[in-house]
């Protein structure tokens, strides 16, 4: 069985050709893809894909913690593979999503609450798009 194999059975998912396919490459890329970013890069290696099943897939492994969201967009979700503690930083000019080490001691949630997820995120600029002149 491939590692992805096992992370999916681990938590109950049934590793179908198509979820893996997707974790798989969801765990190759460090670029925080939207659904509609994994279904246009699989798409040509996996034509029968569907963008349900793409939705519905993202979905099942944040629920069941295989990944994780990134809520630092209006408009769309964006996903990450590395399911462990960790927070974004998202450039409103590229757009771009990079991670950012928590501290040691992440803030606590108010006493007698029990957090599920912890989500520390930042929007602003990147270095490049500091420097650069500043678009439309
Ligand atoms: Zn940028
Ligand atoms: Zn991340």
């Amino acid at each position: 069985m491939s590692d992805a194999a096992k992370q999916l059975s681990r938590v109950g998912i049934k590793p179908s050709h198509q979820r893996l396919r997707i974790l798989e490459w969801l765990a190759s890329t460090r670029s925080h893809p939207s659904a509609e970013a994994v279904y246009q890069a699989l798409l040509p290696q996996m034509p029968t894909l569907s963008r349900t099943t793409v939705y519905n897939t993202l979905a099942l492994f944040v629920e069941r913690g295989v990944a994780q969201p990134v809520y630092l967009d209006a408009v769309q979700t964006r996903y990450d593979g590395d399911a462990r503690p960790h927070g974004h930083f998202r450039c409103r000019g590229c757009g771009r999503v990079i991670d950012v080490e928590l501290p040691a001691a992440p803030p606590a949630p108010p006493r007698g609450y029990a957090a599920d997820r912890v989500m520390v995120g930042f929007v602003g600029l990147c270095p490049a798009c500091r420097r650069a002149p500043q678009a439309g």
